[in-house]
């Protein structure tokens, strides 16, 4: 994948008001500079891409919670509506603790 300008913004700019030295080699798998810190050698983008990536699988439970937390914090006064909301988070719950047995049976 190649180097986009939201991750140049995100990810680069941040990292040389940090401090670290861009060198003039680029990373071989995403075109981005490499990057000197402390002594070692990195390229910022994968780092980044990788870091994601372990968010990504474990995210199912995650995302569950924070649209549960959403709709908690956002709840209408409308009986009708509300009644939606919690069916909605019922559903959740139900999913969730669904969920919770398949890890737990690992
Ligand atoms: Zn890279």
């Amino acid at each position: 994948m190649v180097l986009s300008d939201k991750e140049i913004r995100e990810i680069i700019t941040p990292l040389l008001l940090s401090g670290a030295k861009m060198l003039d080699k680029h990373c071989p798998r995403c075109g981005s500079p490499l990057f000197e810190l402390n002594g070692k050698v990195f390229c910022p983008v994968c780092e980044q891409r990788k870091k994601h990536g372990e968010v990504e699988l474990k995210s199912v439970e995650e995302n569950l919670i924070q649209k549960l937390n959403m709709l908690a914090n956002t709840l209408p006064n409308d009986v009708n509506e509300l009644r939606k909301y919690l069916e909605v988070m019922d559903m959740i719950i139900t999913l969730l603790e669904k969920y919770k047995r398949m890890e737990g049976r690992k």
